[in-house]
């Protein structure tokens, strides 16, 4: 049985439009940006690798970033007491760039993707073009990358949940512990009110509230990032089944999921 330790490695700010579609894009809001620890196993498990450093101007592909690179990696996993160069097994969720930066690190790593993640990251749709940054993964040509094709168990307990619809190929883990199955929804759901369009307000990392437009009409409601919104929703409904609740999925960039732990 595992435990899920989410590590924030960076800080990012978007406008809540990112968040939610069609939402306000002069409101900024400050939001982490996490790798997620598996704990329990005999490998060392890590999703995701991290988001670079910002340049001169603080900026990291257009967004403001505070943290994140090396140092803001090292940090996160100091917390369990890993290294990056430790880590057995890497799930990358998919290859944008607050996912994969850091890849150089994870030297002795078994890394998993997605196939078709790994084929359109090369050629992406002209409007995804610049969420990913080709110099990040590139570098998995001569890592020990492992291309999975759907849905596929790493090990007992952790298993890979191909989660297509904000991107081509991402994926998503479903993780045993002893509460039940969590999902970790990647970025399918960037928070809990893409998950529950009910919520009202959204509580960022600085603790402002921002007003959220309630839609109790919609079962999820997709941030404005997305490659097809006919696969989002399958995907939404696929994490919910697997986890078996709403409440056993958790998103990728949600202010709420900061130091909490999973399935203890
Ligand atoms: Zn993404």
């Amino acid at each position: 049985m595992y435990r899920i330790i989410p590590l924030q490695v960076a800080e990012i700010m978007a406008p809540l439009g990112i968040v939610a579609m069609f939402g306000d894009m002069q409101k900024m809001l400050v939001a982490p940006v996490f790798v997620f620890y598996l704990d329990g196993g005999d490998k060392k498990i890590l999703v995701d690798a991290g988001v670079g450093s910002p340049d001169s101007s603080g900026i990291v592909h257009g967004f403001p970033v505070i943290g994140g690179g090396e140092q803001g990696l090292r940090q996160a996993l100091s917390r369990v007491g890993a290294e990056p160069e430790q880590i057995d097994i890497l799930i990358l969720t998919h290859l944008h760039f607050d996912h994969c930066a850091m890849l150089p690190l994870f030297r002795r790593a078994r890394i998993i993707l997605q196939e078709k993640e790994w084929q359109t990251a090369h050629n992406p749709v002209p409007v995804a073009r610049a969420v990913y940054e080709h110099e990040l993964f590139t570098v998995l040509e001569r890592m020990n990358l492992v291309l999975v094709d759907g849905d596929c168990e790493i090990v007992p307990g952790v298993r890979t949940l191909f989660l297509p619809g904000h991107t081509q190929g991402m994926q998503g883990v479903a993780v045993e512990t002893n509460r039940g199955t969590y999902v970790l929804a990647g970025d399918l759901l960037y928070s809990y009110y893409n998950l529950d369009p009910t919520i009202t307000s959204l509580k960022d990392l600085r603790g402002n509230e921002l007003t959220l437009t309630p839609r109790p009409d919609l079962p999820f409601f997709p941030p404005a990032v997305h490659i097809d919104l006919s696969a989002w929703y399958a995907s939404c409904w696929k994490a919910v089944g697997v986890a078996g609740g709403r409440e056993m999925v958790i998103p990728g960039h949600d202010p709420a999921v900061v130091e909490k732990t999973f399935g203890e």
